[in-house]
């Protein structure tokens, strides 16, 4: 990986075999990011997604291990357990352009990966919710800077 630091932003580029989420988070936390939110395309292999159920508070989850094309790619840093950590969703295609989207819970680069990521000042606090099941975004703990 390699990544520029401009003055609101950071340029990333990933190269094949490395893994997308450890990147970002690495980014994250050599950068002190405390919120923020990213975008990217390129081509990933050995993905996988998944879609919550509310019912039964689990995520149901399907494996890509061929190269997909990274359609598009979204999501946003914040602050869990005092850590950053990264949501994020992505669409890809397969062979037959098919495409697939969901929760991202982790894929590796296939070819190149470009992503820009935009930090937020202030910080983004994300509490377990026992209703919902899930670590969200907890807005009364956040703080933005002016
Ligand atoms: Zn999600």
């Amino acid at each position: 990986m390699k990544y520029h630091v401009e003055d609101d932003r950071i340029i990333v580029a990933m190269m094949r075999g490395e893994n997308l989420l450890d990147n970002l988070l690495t980014v994250a936390k050599e950068h002190n990011i405390k919120a923020g939110t990213f975008t990217g395309i390129g081509a990933v292999e050995n993905v996988t997604l998944g879609r919550f159920d509310p019912k039964r508070k689990e995520y149901d989850k399907r494996e890509f291990p061929s190269s997909c094309e990274l359609v598009s790619f979204t999501g946003n840093i914040s602050l869990k357990d005092g850590k950053p950590f990264i949501h994020c969703h992505a669409v890809i295609t397969d062979h037959d352009l098919k495409a697939y989207g969901g929760h991202l819970f982790g894929a590796t680069v296939a070819v190149v990966g470009e992503f820009v990521i935009f930090p937020i000042d202030g910080e983004i606090i994300r509490t377990y919710d026992e209703k919902i099941g899930l670590a969200v975004w907890d807005l009364e703990e956040c703080s933005y800077d002016k």
